[in-house]
């Protein structure tokens, strides 16, 4: 069985070797049937020698015309092998450095193909360093010329060469013998290659035809196992017993009476939606995707109220103290004038440093405390509840899916809110997070203006600061964000602490200048926080710790220093903290972009506003597994599969995905069993969740 069988066991793979495999990921044969080539090579087509253009690659068929070795008189221990091939037209010259042991295949006389890059030296065309292969009859097929040959991700320690012969006798030797675990009639119905075929082909592909087939295939099978889990996850939800919440009570009501704003028709549907979820006794499990300021707290606050005015307790993580602290503040002076049984609703705040913990955990515990607004720290497992009915996660990109996996478990199947600032597309959304319920706020309350961003390089930094200080000399606020907290010489980064006294001492003296960042303390960063939010601080000099939930209305410009240091999801996060009031916000970014890619990312930043269309262009940049990162679970794991290129085939692997487990949802069918054990290997947890419901 190749997926408990050890490389080892492939011959010419010794000690060395398959330490350089585990370092590439690489433990059984299966592991290595698995590691696609990173792209491929077209050598079908044989050029004439004649033909050969300087500075572009080629593969030619020659005949050795001579062949010698010698060592370099300048570098002692240096060697040259050298050969000149024919064929009908003209000659050419091959050399390699330093492989002495190749002269011993260079035999006058025999025929090679090659493939290098046509170098002018001495005024002869060259190649320098040439993949060969000797093109005798014996040879039964080639390997490395002559077709479509693929390049993998290598290690020191492989050559393409000696990968490409270890992969072809595995595929020799396994083959015959690989289970399909995808069901043959799903295969004739979405017209998939067998896995055997497939496997063949996306390493040795007999033609580009067949790889593209290849890669669909796999990409279904990854797909589809990366979504069982996720859909009998849903699918058992309808089975459990939840909490059927006491949604049409007053004190909700009075809550959206007496904001000062009246809710957005987007903010409204998703509250609906909400609301539908939580009369019934089925547990909500529920992301609500909004682009930042669209409004998803006041959403989240109003869900509160109909748990608590039915007599549950609410919980509600947020990613940072700061933040946690910013939710709470509102809810006091929002809650204020509400009652639940003639008194005002108890909330708490639950951080790391927080006062008075114990009496704090004591009231989770008893139910004096209706409402707990924290950090991670209401993870610790002192902390529990006697009736939660509702669990919120803001951010919820900032946490771990076993992070958010914790809160729940707490009570009897709570509904469960989880809301993201990081939207992306629907399909997407609905696949990668399947085994959730989706809402959208796709509208930004009345009356935002769009921030206005600007680029500048270094050298144009003043121009920024000139434009930040109008604002400031208006009565409005501005942050300044640095990536790093001390100044990093190696990357040329000014840090956010000498940079606060410089700021604070010339550029802009005479304003009053705060400076905040996660090696204060709870308190400290507080007090600053406080001062800021109290018009007592005109200009915050802050590292990334803003990048979420920060909502102070006045802020209206916010200078980003070393932009390209920051990917583009966090620079629009970064950007919006500010542009939530009523009058017209600027970003000021500042940076001298190098790469592609970041110059990629300012000019998106330039040009739009929307954080679905923002988001859509990072996950082109970025690719899936970086933009999601290690804490989204599955994604990273997807070896070939790219949910966004692929959305189409991802759907229909999800749809199959579906009526394959209505109709055997314990995979009991004997057809399945190879599939059932796949699962098992992939998700150690799905058996538990087959049992359950
Ligand atoms: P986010 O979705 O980024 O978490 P917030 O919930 O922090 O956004 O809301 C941003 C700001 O917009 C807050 O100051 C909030 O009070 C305000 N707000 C929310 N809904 C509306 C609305 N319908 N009309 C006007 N302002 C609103
Ligand atoms: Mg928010």
């Amino acid at each position: 069985m190749p997926e408990n069988t050890s490389v080892r066991y492939l011959k010419g793979v010794g000690p060395k070797r398959s330490e350089a495999f585990a370092e590439l990921g690489i433990h059984t044969l299966e592991d290595l049937l698995y590691y696609f080539p990173r792209r491929y090579v077209d050598r079908t087509n044989f050029c004439r020698l004649s033909d050969l253009k300087e500075g572009q690659s080629y593969t030619v068929k020659a005949k050795i015309l001579t062949s010698r070795q010698h060592r370099s008189w300048r570098r002692r221990g240096f060697s040259i092998t050298e050969a000149i091939v024919f064929d009908e037209m003209a000659k050419l010259t091959c050399v390699w450095f330093n492989q002495p042991y190749i002269v011993d295949s260079l035999k006058p006389g025999s025929s090679l193909i090659l493939y290098g890059k046509a170098e002018k030296y001495g005024g002869r065309m060259q190649f320098s360093n040439p993949e060969f292969e000797v093109d005798s009859e014996e040879t039964e097929e080639l390997l490395n010329m002559g077709r479509i040959v693929p390049i993998y991700s290598l290690v020191q320690g492989f050559s393409q060469r000696s990968m490409r012969q270890l992969v072809r006798n595995l595929l020799d030797e396994f083959l015959p013998k690989v289970n399909d675990c995808l069901p043959v009639d799903l295969l004739k119905r979405h017209n998939l290659l067998s896995l055997a075929q497939s496997l063949l082909n996306i390493h040795f592909p007999e033609s580009l035809a067949l790889q593209k087939q290849a890669y669909q295939r796999l990409s279904f099978e990854e797909f589809f196992i990366f979504q069982l889990p996720l859909v009998l996850r849903k699918l058992k939800k309808n089975n459990l017993q939840g909490l059927s919440h006491n949604t049409e009570g007053k004190i909700a009501q009075d809550f959206i009476i007496s904001l000062p704003f009246q809710l957005t028709p987007a903010q409204l549907k998703v509250i609906a939606e909400i609301k539908a979820d939580m009369q019934i006794p089925q547990p909500m499990h529920r992301l609500l995707q909004g682009d930042v300021g669209s409004g998803k707290t006041v959403v989240a606050l109003i869900a509160s109220l109909m748990a608590i005015q039915g007599g549950t307790q609410v919980v509600f993580m947020a990613p940072t103290e700061i933040l946690a602290r910013q939710h709470y503040n509102k809810i006091l002076s929002q809650f204020a004038g509400l009652k639940y049984k003639g008194k005002p609703i108890n909330a708490a705040l639950l951080i790391g440093g927080v006062k008075e913990k114990e009496k704090l955990i004591k009231g989770i515990n008893d139910a004096s405390i209706s409402l707990v607004v924290g950090t991670h720290a209401l993870l610790s497992e002192s902390v529990k509840f006697a009736c939660l009915g509702l669990v919120i996660i803001d951010e919820q990109h900032k946490f771990g899916v076993s992070q958010r996996a914790v809160l729940p478990r707490k009570g009897a199947n709570p509904d469960v809110l989880i809301m993201t600032a990081t939207p992306i597309p629907r399909t997407l959304a609905i696949t990668l997070y399947g085994d959730l319920d989706i809402s959208v706020i796709n509208q930004l309350p009345a009356g935002r203006k769009p921030v206005k961003t600007i680029c500048f390089t270094h050298n144009q930094k003043d121009q920024a600061y000139k434009l930040a200080k109008e604002q400031l000399l208006k009565g409005r606020q501005a942050f300044v964000i640095y990536p790093v907290i001390e100044e990093s010489y190696a990357l040329d980064i000014a840090g956010a602490k000498k940079m606060f006294s410089q700021l604070r001492d010339e550029q802009f003296r005479g304003f009053r200048l705060g400076l905040i960042h996660g090696k204060l303390n709870s308190l400290e960063q507080k007090e600053v926080m406080q001062k800021f939010e109290r018009k007592e601080l005109d200009m915050l000099i802050s590292t990334t710790i803003l990048e979420v939930g920060i909502d102070i209305p006045n802020a209206t410009c916010m200078i980003i220093e070393s932009a390209e240091r920051f990917g583009l999801s966090q620079l629009h996060q970064l950007r919006g903290r500010i542009g939530r009031g009523e009058s017209e916000s600027i970003c000021l970014l500042i940076s001298d972009a190098k790469t592609e890619e970041s110059k990629m990312r300012l000019s998106a930043m330039a040009q739009f506003q929307d954080g679905f269309r923002i988001s859509e262009e990072d996950l082109k940049i970025r690719g899936p597994g970086e933009f999601f990162g290690s804490r989204q679970h599955g994604l990273t794991e997807l070896k070939i599969g790219n949910p966004l290129a692929q959305m189409q085939l991802l759907k229909s692997a999800r749809d199959e995905a579906i009526s394959l487990l209505r109709f055997d949802p314990g995979l009991k069918n004997s057809q399945f069993t190879l599939l059932k054990m796949k699962l098992k290997t992939r998700f150690p947890e799905y058996e538990q969740l087959m049992l359950i419901g």
